[in-house]
Parts: C-alpha cells; sequence; structure tokens
C-alpha cells in the first residue's frame, strides 16, 4: 500500500491547541470506545489495580471508566483546555502543580489522587518521570503522531512499559491518497517493524 502521500505531513502543536480551542475535536468520543469494552479483559489480564497510560489522552471518557474500576490512571495531552474540560465535564475536583523535571509542564490530579494529567509533549516524558505502565490504551494516539515520529514515539512507548504489560492500539483503515490525516493510516506492517 501507498503511504507516500502522508509520510511528509506535519501537524504542529499549535494546530492542535487550535482545534481544541476551535472545538474542533470529532475525534472526541462521549461514549467508552466498543473496542476498550471488547478487549477489556485483553488489557487487565486478569489484574486488579493497574497503573494505565493515556497517551495524548484529549479528554477521554475512558479515563474516567477505568479510574471507577479501581485503577490508576496517567495522561498525557498538550491542550490544557482538554484536561480541564476532562475534569470539569466529569465533576472531578482536581489540583493543579508544576512538573519540575519539565520546564513549563503542568500535573492536574484529581482530589482522590488516582487520575494524574500531564500537559506537555509526550517526548517531554520519561519512565523517571512517570514511571512505567501495565497497560496502555493508544486510540488516537499512535495515528495521531507526524508520520515522521512514528519510531520516536514507539521506542518512548516502549520505554513506559512494564515487563508485563499490555498495549492496546486502535488504528484506522482507508485509502491514505484521500484522506490528508490525521488519524494517520498506519499499516499493519509498520506497526510490526516499530514495535519490533
Ligand atoms: N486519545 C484521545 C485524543 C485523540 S486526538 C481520544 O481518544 O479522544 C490526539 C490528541 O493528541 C489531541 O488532543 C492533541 O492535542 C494531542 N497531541 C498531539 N500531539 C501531542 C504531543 N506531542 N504530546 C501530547 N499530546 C499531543
Amino acid at each position: 500500500s501507498d503511504i507516500g502521500s502522508q509520510k511528509d505531513r506535519v501537524v504542529t502543536e499549535e494546530e492542535w491547541l487550535q482545534k481544541w480551542e476551535m472545538g474542533n475535536i470529532g475525534f472526541h468520543k462521549e461514549q467508552v470506545h466498543p473496542l476498550l469494552q471488547k478487549y477489556l479483559d485483553v488489557l487487565l489480564n486478569g489484574r486488579n489495580g493497574l497503573r494505565i497510560f493515556f497517551p495524548l489522552c484529549g479528554k477521554a471518557v475512558e479515563m474516567k471508566w477505568l479510574a471507577d474500576m479501581g485503577h490508576s490512571i496517567v495522561g498525557v495531552e498538550v491542550s490544557e483546555q482538554a484536561l480541564k474540560d476532562f475534569f470539569t465535564e466529569h465533576n472531578l475536583p482536581y489540583c493543579e502543580e508544576p512538573v519540575p523535571e519539565i520546564s513549563g509542564a503542568k500535573k492536574f490530579q484529581s482530589a482522590s489522587g488516582n487520575i494524574s494529567l500531564y500537559c506537555c509533549s509526550i517526548y517531554d516524558l520519561s519512565s523517571s518521570i512517570v514511571g512505567k505502565f501495565d497497560g496502555v490504551w493508544d486510540r488516537g494516539a499512535l495515528v495521531a503522531v507526524n508520520p515522521c515520529d512514528r519510531q520516536r514515539y514507539v521506542n518512548l512507548m516502549i520505554t513506559l512499559m512494564e515487563k508485563k504489560s499490555s498495549y492496546l492500539l486502535v488504528t484506522v483503515s482507508y485509502d491514505p491518497n484521500k484522506h490528508k490525516g490525521p488519524p494517520f493510516y498506519v499499516p499493519d506492517s509498520e506497526i510490526k517493524s516499530l514495535f519490533g
């Protein structure tokens, strides 16, 4: 398949912030993703109280859903508006604090302590800052990353995973010559080579 038309496309952080400002967020869904419900057992694999990572989290409702099941959630998102909207829309009190290791970054944490959302670029994170995770929900994340940054993104994700963690990845399949993305088309063959 030819992904040539997308491989040089770049969406800047500024453009993402603008999408949030304009309410141009068709990617946000009010209902828990049906594939997360379907594959929840694969993610949990019989375990309780997991640390679950949401890369490029937006205001994904699945964060609340999994937190309500007793898991702790860490997300990262460049849009402060998205993170504030998340807590407000779920009526969750939260506090806001700087992240000493990352200049300009903020951490928003639910008062109950089980949801921590970092406002910064995912590329600013490392396991020494956020620790490692038992599970990852990657929907609208790998497919939103600029094609030129995919390997960097995946290498980072691998460093954030515990030995026995599970990673649920949602991709979209379409003709990349007909839409410019995001979401970008990431063929299965590329996913295999990215994750090794
Ligand atoms: N995963 C979410 C949002 C998908 S849209 C969901 O399922 O609804 C992709 C999100 O990534 C946008 O909210 C955008 O602001 C954010 N984003 C883009 N580049 C980023 C980066 N480098 N670091 C952190 N967040 C980023």
